[in-house]
């Protein structure tokens, strides 16, 4: 029986995993449920289970022959805080709450490679099961990072996948060097003098200084980043008053950053603080600014990059594997760990044309069809990387 053989076989069985997970989704550092689900099934085909790894996540382990060369694979969990709009049997039981990323087609094609390299042991040497909670912002990577996550089960590379809508089943997309943007959370708070709406003379109008900190960062990326570095900031937030007729003490803005290396993100930065204080004190107002950096910029290894497209390609041949696909400015916290251990993030299609519907949209939902193909790609990763 040949290697997709047997993972075929396994659809059946992944189907009803992946629909089960879909119908009980968890917010991060929620999925109790699904790290029960997901120890039991590793332990079930003989991995060595560690629970409680960064919270909510779970580590299964499975090794063969005599090699101590070990790979990581890694999966995320968690759902969106998203009312589903779909109205099919395995829709979400948990209201407000929906696999609307596709997590749960992530877990299910982590756990049928588990399945299958369990059964056959069809490589030499160790390979990690990383199950993570918490991908959509609230630090799940970072969170096993810091329970020592590659101090315990150490790895040479680590691979992860996200589907993508848009793309065909049966295809695969691998960028080399950087693949999807770091991203940035400000706020900034502006304190002027409040005033009678009539009185000008006797206010610091913060909306006014907000108003000109908004137009002066747009310079940062034009003149400030390098032309050849892709960057964003946009002011999302502007906050300031109630009244008609009262000038405002205080105003807020806020908004995100998005660049995909860390130099330039920390650029962006240290501009953005002289700029919004720098301006502020042209008026006579006070500016304060709180920076936060919420997940890196996601940088793909170039060895392994090539590694991972290579194997694609045996999977469904050269012209469904796209090589280098446009810069991604959303952001992924797969990043952390590719700043730990390099290796490979690539995307896995979800399906093209009619029906296909974007993630983070209540009308998604993960396709079936690509659980077989996932779940190869993984397992050839290892049986290749870690060859008899
Ligand atoms: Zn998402
Ligand atoms: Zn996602």
């Amino acid at each position: 029986m040949t290697m997709t053989d047997r993972i075929v076989r396994l659809h059946e069985e992944m189907t009803r995993i992946r629909r089960d997970i879909h119908a009980h989704p968890e917010l991060g550092f929620e999925e109790r449920r699904t790290a029960e689900l997901v120890a039991k099934e590793l332990a079930a085909c003989g991995c060595e289970v560690v629970r409680n790894v960064g919270k909510t996540g779970v580590v299964g382990t499975l090794r063969a022959g005599k090699g101590a060369r070990a790979i990581g694979l890694r999966a995320d969990m968690d759902a969106l805080p998203i009312r589903e709009a779909n109205t099919f049997a395995h829709r979400s039981q948990h209201e407000g709450r929906m696999h609307a990323c596709g997590h749960d087609g992530h877990t299910t094609m982590l756990l049928g490679a588990a399945k299958y390299l369990a059964e056959t042991r069809s490589f030499d040497g160790v390979v990690h099961f990383i199950f993570q909670p918490a991908e959509e912002g609230l630090g799940g990577a970072r969170a096993m990072i810091e329970d020592g996550l590659f101090e315990r089960f150490p790895c040479e590379a680590v691979f992860g996948m996200h589907n993508r809508p848009g793309l065909p089943v049966g295809s695969f997309a691998v960028r080399s060097g950087p693949m999807m943007a770091g991203g940035a959370f400000f706020d900034i708070q502006v304190t002027g003098r409040g005033a009678h709406g009539a009185r000008p003379e006797k206010s610091v109008d913060s909306v006014l200084v907000a108003a000109h900190i908004a137009v002066a960062l747009q310079a940062i990326v034009a003149r400030n980043a390098p032309p050849a570095e892709t960057a964003v900031l946009s002011v999302t937030k502007i906050h300031g008053g109630d009244a008609y007729n009262v000038i405002p003490q205080s105003a807020q803005l806020s908004g995100t950053v998005r660049a995909f290396s860390r130099d330039v993100m920390s650029l962006i930065e240290q501009n953005l603080k002289r700029t919004a204080t720098h301006v502020a004190q042209a008026f006579g107002a006070q500016a304060e600014t709180d920076f936060r950096f919420i997940f890196a910029p996601t940088v793909n290894d170039t060895k392994e990059a090539e590694f991972a497209a290579r194997v694609c390609a045996e999977l469904v041949g050269k012209d469904n594997v796209e090589r280098n696909p446009p810069l991604i400015m959303a952001s992924e916290d797969f990043s952390f760990m590719l700043e730990k251990v390099p290796g490979c993030y690539f995307n896995i299609g979800n399906g093209s044309g009619e029906g296909s519907c974007d993630v983070h949209n209540p009308a998604y939902d993960f396709n079936d069809e690509a659980l077989p193909l996932g779940a190869s790609v993984l397992a050839r990763i290892v049986e290749t990387r870690l060859a008899k």
